[in-house]
């Protein structure tokens, strides 16, 4: 009977690869190559959010104060330029934190 050349079986125990975490360097099961473990990840997610807060807010600002000072004095308009305001935080604070996701480490 010949013998098969012996390969090192690619995952050891068989249940999955463990991987070190990309930012942390921590071997966890599960996670694919270049990933992060649960924790780096919590951590990133939080970093990302601060920085879109601070992108959102810094961008807010001018517009609301150029929406103060451009709206004519009635409520409708006073109405429309806070929503507006409130829609455009919203919007920049979602993309600056898918951004922020792709680069904060
Ligand atoms: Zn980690």
């Amino acid at each position: 009977m010949l013998r098969r050349p012996s390969a090192p079986a690619p995952w050891p125990g068989g249940v999955g690869p463990d991987h070190p975490c990309a930012r942390c360097g921590e071997f966890t099961r599960g996670i694919a190559i270049g990933g992060r473990c649960p924790a780096c990840e919590r951590a990133v997610r939080v970093k990302a959010a601060r920085v879109a807060r601070l992108v959102a807010i810094g961008t807010t600002l001018p517009l609301a104060g150029y929406v103060a000072w451009s709206f004519p004095v009635d409520r409708t308009a006073r109405l429309v330029g806070a929503a507006s305001v409130l829609l455009w935080y919203a919007l920049t604070f979602i993309v600056a934190r898918r951004v922020a996701l792709e680069w904060v480490k």
